[in-house]
């Protein structure tokens, strides 16, 4: 627990991620009293966080800092001026044997999954367009109306699974940030 160690706090920032961190960043540089509350004894950063055993540092996934947001970028800076270590960015999924640039690349995917596969991929891109999902309230909503069912049920469900450790079809609102994802 960070902030007051006694007397009241103006803002009690439930968890220690990236969010919580950044809240109480910026909430104690316009001058509110903030207390973070972590669950974790050890560790901040949630998911993000790096893990120390037998001291070698390793990082919880391969984090990248990516945005395209200019005020996210200049808050990254300010915060760690000279901690960036520019790479070039390779990530790819490997399914049945092959290689996918992730994010997706639309021709590559067709053309790796064949022709059968890919047909089936179009005409279920073309059913998400022609009759979207009105009501999304969950990751599988957003991403079946976006890239169709059938690239949804091939890529993203088992990917977003295991790396979130949760169902898609949960609701929204219990996933949180979870919804949208940046990997
Ligand atoms: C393998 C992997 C790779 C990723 N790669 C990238 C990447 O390259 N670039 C990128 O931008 N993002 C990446 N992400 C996503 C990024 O890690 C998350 O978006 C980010 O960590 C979410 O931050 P958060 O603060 O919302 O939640 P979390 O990181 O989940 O933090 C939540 C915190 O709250 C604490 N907590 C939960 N419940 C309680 C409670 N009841 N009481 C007290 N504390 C509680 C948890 O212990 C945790 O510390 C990756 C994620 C994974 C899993």
């Amino acid at each position: 627990m960070t902030g007051q160690k006694q007397g009241l706090v103006d803002v009690a920032i439930i968890g220690a991620g990236p969010a919580g961190l950044t809240a109480a960043y910026l909430l104690s540089k316009k001058g509110y009293r903030v207390s973070v509350i972590e669950k974790d004894e050890r560790y901040v950063g949630g998911i993000s966080r790096t893990v120390e055993v037998d001291g070698y540092r390793f990082d919880i996934g391969g984090h990248r800092f990516f945005s395209k947001s200019k005020e996210v970028v200049d808050l990254w800076n300010e915060i760690l001026p000279n901690d960036f270590i520019q790479r070039p960015r390779m990530s790819r999924i490997y399914y049945e044997g092959k290689f996918y640039s992730y994010p997706l690349r639309a021709f590559e995917a067709l053309f790796n999954l064949g022709i059968v596969r890919s047909t089936l991929c179009m005409a279920s891109y073309a059913k998400a367009k022609v009759f979207p999902n009105t009501k999304v309230r969950s990751f599988e909503d957003w991403t079946v109306n976006q890239f169709g069912h059938k690239l949804y049920s091939i890529f993203f469900k088992t990917y977003t699974e295991k790396v979130w450790g949760m169902p898609c079809d949960e609701n929204v609102g219990r996933l949180g940030g979870a919804a949208h994802q940046s990997a």
